[in-house]
């Protein structure tokens, strides 16, 4: 049974939280926590309908306006969405749906991604922007028309579509949003001049267009994407897609809209747009179905806080709560060392973490993260889980400052900073964890991908002082690896033969397992083809490696000190001996470029053409220099010119670069 307190102090968090967020644009929990506890209130008031009261957040939208902005008053109200958190509830909603119109069969549904921005609403007259406004609590914005008035997608006169009609007066409503490299940077900047970063892109939009200032908001990169129209002469458009389509005439940028004509098509539907989200520039929390026929939309009607005619379809929340219940320190095969956070394991979109890098002591400051905390963790993208923030409400008082050692964990060394202060280094080449990450890297599947010898076993060859290099690993004999405790005779033979056939590897991989600082697997591959064997490396200039197309001074800086050291040379000549091709991968005459003729136009971006022209040849392919009909594929870079129309007329298949890089990996 639920208390009348408790119902109270549920309904007054949920009021703290609404006013950090809409007010302040500063949210002191993810969206996830604040989803279930608005959930809550709403089932104990479907309970208890007795206990509902008007102020009740589960009974209004949004948070009333700030005093120091000038109100505006909606007209319709501006309300906000039901969110189904299953599929489940689609279905409820769409049986809901075709019982209140009649028990009809099947609804066309109209299925829209769900933009994670800041809702507000225009008011044009004679064609031309009056005022602007935020939504406010529906019915009461606030008046913000000069600062979205700076951002260039908004429209400050409409467009005459084709026939010439230009509305006379025209509400639109959307969404403003920042892009996240937009976002990136704007923290970027504040963290260098010591002010707080936003927590995420929909707050850094929020507070950017709720700013007393213009040319603030002005300074601020932002967008508008609009989703809704209301005009008095709305029977000109018939469905909901009309809508949007009229929008996109009249210069408002808008969301593509798909038409579903029953719910399992547009569950499909968002399934699709889900699919999409990492590779929009922009966040999306969702999806929204919305009945497409504006009559049924208008029989449905609407509720206080939400039509009945929409849904959004909330997504896999990125953020969530968790604790910090220790912070180790991990030394990387390059000396590296990076704090890291062991969390109490909790689900993020779908994936269990139970740890975020906090990158260096910098981070770990600025954040003031420390053992103990309740903190924010978040997953974007495929990006390493990270913790935006701590709950600092939170804290007890017991929690522990966390300083990163001046010595390496692993080998007691002193450590060395960058100039930047931002990588803290082991200085002992020998250290055994510099040696354990760098024989991982080197037997991971992307380089040599060597079977059989995981993380355990590389541990245990490094503490036993076998191995203290890659070269090592092929001095051991199937009874070397017989020797070692717990490893059988089948074990032992597999590793062997795993050893024996990365010998034939390449270049390419044995240049990217050798963990050269910088030189990821698309740099390895470049110098693979560019330079032919370890020789011309061995004596090339910082220049001479700056020549070869996406190797920049870093790079080059870090191949020449490689090199440098003798240590690695002798590695590199071990090697050899022991019989590993360093020449760049064998010709497979059966892969998909063999005996195929390319013609290469325009600029790449990845390597220069000549380097480009290689790895097609060491893959068996053929370069010509000019289109015909015997040309199987041409990469057209950028600016590509004839070559490029001859092969649009001969119908020959053209490559993009992407396309052309995920041909030959
Ligand atoms: P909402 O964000 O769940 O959905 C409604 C809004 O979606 C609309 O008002 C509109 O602005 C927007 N929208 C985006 N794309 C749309 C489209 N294509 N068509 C129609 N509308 C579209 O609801 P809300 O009322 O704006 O905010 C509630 C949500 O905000 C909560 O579910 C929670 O996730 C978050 N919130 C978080 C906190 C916190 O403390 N973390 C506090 C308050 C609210």
């Amino acid at each position: 049974m639920v208390t009348e307190q408790a119902y109270q102090e549920l309904k007054n968090k949920l009021h703290y939280y609404n006013y950090r967020y809409y007010v302040l644009d500063d949210p002191v929990v993810p969206d996830a926590e604040y989803d279930r506890l608005m959930r809550e209130l709403e089932d104990i008031e479907r309970e208890h309908p007795g206990l509902r009261s008007a102020d009740s957040p589960a009974q209004r939208v949004g948070a009333a306006p700030a005093a120091h902005f000038d109100k505006f008053n909606h007209n319709p109200r501006m309300l906000s969405l039901a969110n189904a958190m299953s599929i489940d509830e689609l279905g409820s909603f769409d049986a809901r749906c075709r019982r209140m119109l009649d028990n009809a069969a099947a609804i066309e549904y109209a299925v829209e991604p769900k933009l994670d921005g800041l809702a507000v609403s225009l008011q044009y007259s004679g064609g031309i922007l009056q005022a602007g406004a935020t939504r406010g609590d529906g019915d009461t914005g606030e008046t913000i028309t000069a600062n979205l008035k700076t951002i260039r997608s908004i429209p400050l006169r409409i467009m005459p579509d084709a026939t010439g009609y230009c509305p006379d007066r025209l509400i639109v409503r959307g969404e403003v949003i920042m892009l996240r490299n937009d976002f990136r940077q704007l923290n970027r900047e504040r963290i260098e001049t010591e002010l707080p970063p936003f927590a995420n892109p929909r707050n850094a939009a929020a507070g950017s267009v709720r700013q007393l200032d213009p040319r603030i908001t002005a300074q601020r990169r932002l967008d508008a994407v609009f989703y809704a129209a209301h005009l008095p002469e709305e029977a000109m458009f018939a469905t909901h897609t009309q809508c949007i389509e009229r929008l996109g005439r009249w210069g408002f940028k808008v969301n593509e809209v798909e038409r579903c004509p029953s719910i399992e098509d547009a569950i499909a539907a968002c399934r699709r747009i889900e699919e999409r989200r990492d590779a929009l520039p922009y966040d999306i929390d969702g999806a929204v179905i919305k009945v497409n026929d504006l009559r049924l939309q208008a029989r449905l009607g609407v509720l206080p806080r939400s039509p009945r005619w929409a849904i959004a379809l909330k997504f896999k929340p990125r953020q969530e709560i968790t604790v910090v219940k220790n912070v180790h320190v991990q030394v990387g095969r390059t000396g590296a060392l990076t704090p890291v956070a062991e969390l109490e394991p909790v689900c993020v979109g779908g994936v269990e973490v139970k740890r975020a890098t906090l990158h260096n002591q910098d981070e770990i400051t600025r954040k003031d993260i420390r053992i103990g905390d309740t903190v924010i963790v978040q997953r974007a993208g495929d990006v390493i889980p990270e913790i935006v923030r701590v709950l600092d409400e939170r804290r007890s008082g017991r929690e522990q400052s966390f300083t990163m050692p001046s010595h390496c964990p692993a080998c007691g060394s002193a450590i060395s900073l960058s100039k930047d202060a931002a990588v803290a280094r082991c200085t002992n080449s020998s250290c055994p964890a510099v040696i354990r990450e760098s024989i991982r890297h080197f037997a991971s599947r992307e380089a040599m991908n060597i079977e059989g010898l995981g993380s355990k076993l590389v541990s245990r060859l490094v503490e036993s002082g076998r191995v203290t290099s890659v070269a090592d690993l092929y001095d051991l004999a199937a009874d070397d690896w017989r020797a070692f405790d717990r490893m059988g005779e089948k074990s032992a033979a597999n590793i062997s033969a795993a050893l024996e056939r990365s010998k034939k590897a390449g270049l390419e991989r044995l240049l990217f397992g050798l963990g050269i600082r910088s030189i990821g697997r698309q740099g390895a591959a470049v110098l693979a083809a560019h330079f032919q064997g370890f020789e011309k490396m061995r004596t090339a200039s910082r220049e001479e490696f700056m020549d070869v197309h996406t190797i920049g001074p870093e790079a080059a800086e870090n191949l020449r000190a490689f090199f440098d050291d003798p240590r690695n040379l002798e590695i590199i000549l071990r090697l050899q001996k022991a019989g590993l091709s360093v020449q760049p991968a064998q010709i497979h005459t059966d892969c998909r470029l063999g005996g195929k003729t390319f013609v290469l136009t325009g600029v790449l971006h990845s390597a220069s053409r000549e380097t480009a022209a290689e790895m097609i040849r060491q893959r068996g392919g053929r370069i010509a220099s000019s289109v015909s009909k015997k040309t199987d594929y041409v990469v057209a870079g950028e600016n590509a010119g004839s070559k490029l129309n001859k092969a649009k007329e001969l119908g020959i298949p053209i490559l993009k670069e992407a396309e052309f890089l995920d041909l030959i990996s």
